[in-house]
């Protein structure tokens, strides 16, 4: 009765959702550092950001880019993650769920994931508050569902993958989607246990680097959340994953200042960011050819990109004029991976199939509250 009327409701809710498409962007500009006081950032809204660019003659222009929302400068860490807790929530009802951060180095990527390098409550990023929202979530439905969550930290580095949670390296052979055998799967059950994994983490990255030798900014690191449910009544499993990702600076790197290691490294941010933005398009214009073979990254995050995979991109800004140049290739980039829906002129327009799901929507609704 009741409750079948409330499954078929969000069975029937997450197909549209799904005909409109499951890639979201946001956009985030940092604020601007002490000292620095010209910006290229003109006007931020809800949806859109727009840019004070030069015109060949000296002139000031202006460009303007619309995201499913912008996050201006004051925002907290805690209204950006209001706004992505239905998604993160999603994995616990058997989603895939991607999150990036993207943008060059500097402007805020770890700031969104992780938080500021002296953490305090307020500060934490998405990371370690979608895990606790996790945990508190799965406590609230542990009469009916029983979880379990472990998690994994991955670094990709030169197309090598590692694990921050051991100090071994993987065999490329292993790399399966969402699964990497190789890789350390630890269990967690408390916010506090996922901070202490994270600071292992950490730990075992910052090996890798020196001072001079900022590893962090030229590798993605990628925390992958498992979920799995076991329906008390029934029995069924059902399987989540999120995997939350901050990416290497997407800063272009002059060729021709610089040689050897540190333009192989370049090399390879450069493949495989283009890669990432290869197969976020071809989902969003719906493809039949999505390329994730062409790096490491994409084939990691293969069963979580496409399908009924959600993914989030957090593009980070950094406001100052002297990034201008970063700034409008960022944006350029994530425009390229937002939905076509994404343009204003086409929300209102339905395919006949929303339209149907949306009448059999309202009409549930309306047994809905009859039952009531
Ligand atoms: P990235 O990871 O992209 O290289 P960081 O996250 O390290 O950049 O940010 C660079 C600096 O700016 C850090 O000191 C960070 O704490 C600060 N910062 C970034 N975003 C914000 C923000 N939204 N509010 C306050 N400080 C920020
Ligand atoms: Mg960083």
């Amino acid at each position: 009765g009741y409750q079948r009327v409330l499954e078929e409701n969000r069975k029937l809710y997450n197909q549209v959702q799904d005909l409109k498409g499951n890639i979201r962007v946001y956009c985030r500009v940092r604020p601007l550092v002490p000292g620095q006081s010209h910006t290229s950032v003109d006007h931020i809204d809800e949806r859109t950001i727009s840019i004070l660019t030069h015109s060949k003659y000296g002139k000031e222009a202006k460009k303007s880019f619309t995201f499913n929302k912008i996050f201006g400068p004051s925002v907290t860490q805690a209204e950006v993650f209001s706004d992505t807790q239905p998604l993160i929530r999603s994995v616990l009802d058997g989603y895939n769920v991607c999150i990036f951060a993207y943008g060059q180095t500097g402007s805020g990527k770890t700031h969104t994931m992780t938080g500021p390098k002296e953490l305090t409550e307020e500060g934490l990023g998405v990371n370690y508050r979608a895990l606790a929202d996790l945990f508190h979530l799965s406590k609230e439905r542990k009469e009916t569902i029983s979880y379990e969550i472990s998690v994994q930290m991955l670094e990709i580095y030169n197309e090598q993958v590692k694990d921050l949670l051991s100090a071994d390296e993987i065999r490329n052979s292993s790399l399966n989607g969402i699964n990497v055998p190789d890789a350390n799967l630890v269990r967690v059950s408390s916010p506090s246990d996922v901070i202490n994994l994270m600071d292992l983490g950490h730990k075992n990255r910052s090996v890798c680097s020196t001072a001079l030798n900022d590893r962090s900014s030229r590798s993605h690191s990628c925390l992958t959340v498992h979920v799995q449910g076991k329906d008390l009544t029934s029995g069924n499993i059902l399987r989540g994953s999120m995997h939350l990702v901050d990416l290497a600076g997407s800063e272009r790197v002059d060729k021709s200042e610089v040689t050897g290691d540190r333009l192989k490294e370049a090399q390879h941010i450069n493949k495989s960011l283009s890669a990432l933005g290869d197969v976020i398009s071809s989902l969003a214009s719906r493809s039949s050819h999505v390329p994730y073979r062409n790096s490491k990254l994409t084939q990691l995050l293969q069963d979580s990109l496409g399908g009924q995979a959600k993914t989030l991109m957090f593009v980070h800004i950094a406001p100052e004029y002297e990034a201008l140049g970063e700034t409008l290739s960022t944006l350029k980039f994530a425009e390229r991976v937002a939905t076509v829906e994404l343009g204003a002129a086409k929300v209102n327009k339905d395919s006949g199939e929303v339209k149907e799901l949306k009448e059999q929507i309202a009409s549930l609704k309306a047994a809905l509250a009859r039952k009531e």
